[in-house]
């Protein structure tokens, strides 16, 4: 089903459409249920992304065009998207905390055919370095692209002493992709990789403890996932009206009311993660104000997406829960994917930034 790209497109101007082209989009969304299914690998996308320049970039250049880019992916194809994220989000680890040979170095992998990610999410015994002779020890969860991404920033330690390590993670004996037993975004492959016994010598370390944690870099940095959710709740919307088109059923008013009403929180949702993007490069605004509209997009679309999912099963019907329905493996991926860390905690803190003592409710927007 080749989807139009109206919804993405809608409410922006022709000047600012993403850096993604529309014959790539359309490859990536036709691979998503052959990748899903493991019939085809993951790798090959992510080529598309190589060969239309999208790798060497982490997001700062132009960071507004970065969030289209991703809603651009997110819509086509959200487990290529979550690759492309952790990929971008890696690179900008290692230009913020990186030697500058490190970066050469980098650049240079990348443009070889390296994909990278950044592995924080520790498994029952969390990744540490061990003090004799420098090993890691522990095991990395939910760790994306398993047989995918080749270097892996890597969080050592935990709290203020946590220490970021890029890490070459094609040693297949160390990756158990069967510990990601999901009901969405099998096509990620993100289970588990062990650490344990890894020498000194293979570890390239970045930046100095807690640097990881520095803002706003890091929590500030969430407008990225924002911009897959809305992306992908767009997309999930896109092949909705176009299915209901085919099937005489979007003239009813009740589906047209149904969809346009999240349509339009989606947009919503779109045009504060492009504002939380841009604001990580203008200099006016306070990092904390950056952080609290990072995540304020991040749980807009978590709830725009919430959204999406709902009305898409009420106006497909039934058909929506066959095995082989696009709509269904869509939300699959989207429900999933929604599902990302401390969704309260964050709440607070933003709540905190703009309406606890000395709070600024205008934010980066002032
Ligand atoms: C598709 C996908 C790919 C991923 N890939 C990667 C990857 O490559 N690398 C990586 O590091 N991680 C990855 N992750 C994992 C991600 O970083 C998070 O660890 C994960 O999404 C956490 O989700 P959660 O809903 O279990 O969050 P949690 O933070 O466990 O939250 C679950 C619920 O518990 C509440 N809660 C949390 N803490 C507390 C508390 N102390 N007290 C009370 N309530 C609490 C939350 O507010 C929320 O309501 C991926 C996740 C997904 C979905």
């Amino acid at each position: 089903m080749t989807a139009s790209k109206s919804i993405i497109a809608a409410p922006l101007p022709t000047h600012a459409m993403g850096p993604v082209p529309s014959r790539v989009s359309e490859e990536l969304r036709a691979a998503a249920a052959d990748e899903e299914r493991g019939d085809q690998p993951i790798a090959r996308s992510i080529d598309l992304l190589r060969e239309a320049d999208l790798l060497a970039d982490d997001g700062t250049s132009d960071p507004a065009r970065t969030a289209r880019g991703l809603m651009q992916v997110g819509a086509a194809n959200l487990s290529v998207g979550r690759l492309w994220e952790g990929h971008i989000n890696a690179l900008r680890l290692i230009h913020l905390y990186g030697t500058g040979a490190l970066k050469t170095e980098v650049i240079r992998r990348v443009a070889k055919g390296a994909l990278l990610g950044v592995w924080g999410a520790d498994g029952e015994v969390p990744v540490t370095r061990n003090g004799s002779d420098g090993h890691l020890n522990g095991r990395k969860s939910f760790a994306s692209g398993l047989g995918t991404v080749t270097y892996a920033v890597v969080t050592v330690n935990s709290g203020p002493d946590v220490r970021l390590a890029l890490v070459d993670v094609t040693d297949t004996d160390r990756a158990d992709p069967s510990t990601w037993n999901m009901q969405g975004m099998q096509a990620t492959a993100s289970g588990n990789y062990d650490f344990t016994g890894l020498p000194a010598d293979r570890i390239e370390w970045i930046g100095a403890p807690g640097d990881y944690l520095q803002e706003p870099h890091f929590v500030g940095g969430v407008w990225r996932i924002a911009a897959l959710q809305a992306g992908a709740a767009a997309g999930l919307l896109d092949v909705a009206a176009t299915q209901l088109r085919a099937a005489g059923r979007m003239q009813a008013e009740a589906q047209k009311t149904r969809l346009m009403s999240v349509l339009m929180r989606v947009w919503a949702g779109m045009a504060l993660t492009e504002r939380a993007a841009g604001a990580t490069t203008d200099r006016q605004i306070a990092p904390d104000d950056i952080v609290a509209t990072s995540i304020a997009a991040r749980l807009v679309t978590e709830e725009v997406g919430l959204s999406a999912i709902g009305a898409v099963e009420q106006s497909i019907g039934l058909r929506h829960f066959e095995a082989s329905s696009e709509t269904g493996r869509m939300a699959r991926d989207l429900s999933v994917y929604l599902r990302q860390a401390a969704r309260d905690a964050f709440l607070q803190r933003a709540a905190q930034t703009a309406l606890g003592e000395d709070g600024r409710i205008w934010g980066g927007f002032g």
